[in-house]
């Protein structure tokens, strides 16, 4: 089974994964993350949302996510 792992020190919610991912692994939620100071400043510009790994299991490691985060915040392992 993949491991699927968003850096939410580097993610900004756009959303990107969410929308490339088919089998719908990621939610863009509020993010209740403690974060140090610059990254919740990025995070609040963009809404204070982030994404959230919510159905792992369903992963099969195509890496369109990891092709498509702008910000470099997702890692999938096998
Ligand atoms: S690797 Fe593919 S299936 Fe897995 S979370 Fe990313 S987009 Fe979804």
């Amino acid at each position: 089974m993949a491991k699927v792992v968003v850096n939410h020190h580097r993610c900004e919610g756009k959303k990107t994964c969410a929308q490339v991912c088919p089998e719908a692994v990621f939610v863009i939620r509020k993010s209740d993350v403690v974060l140090p100071l610059l990254a919740r400043l990025k995070v609040w510009a963009h809404g204070g949302k982030q994404a959230f790994v919510v159905n792992e299991a369903a992963c099969t490691a195509c890496m369109k996510c990891v092709e498509v985060c702008p910000e470099d915040a997702i890692t999938v392992t096998l």
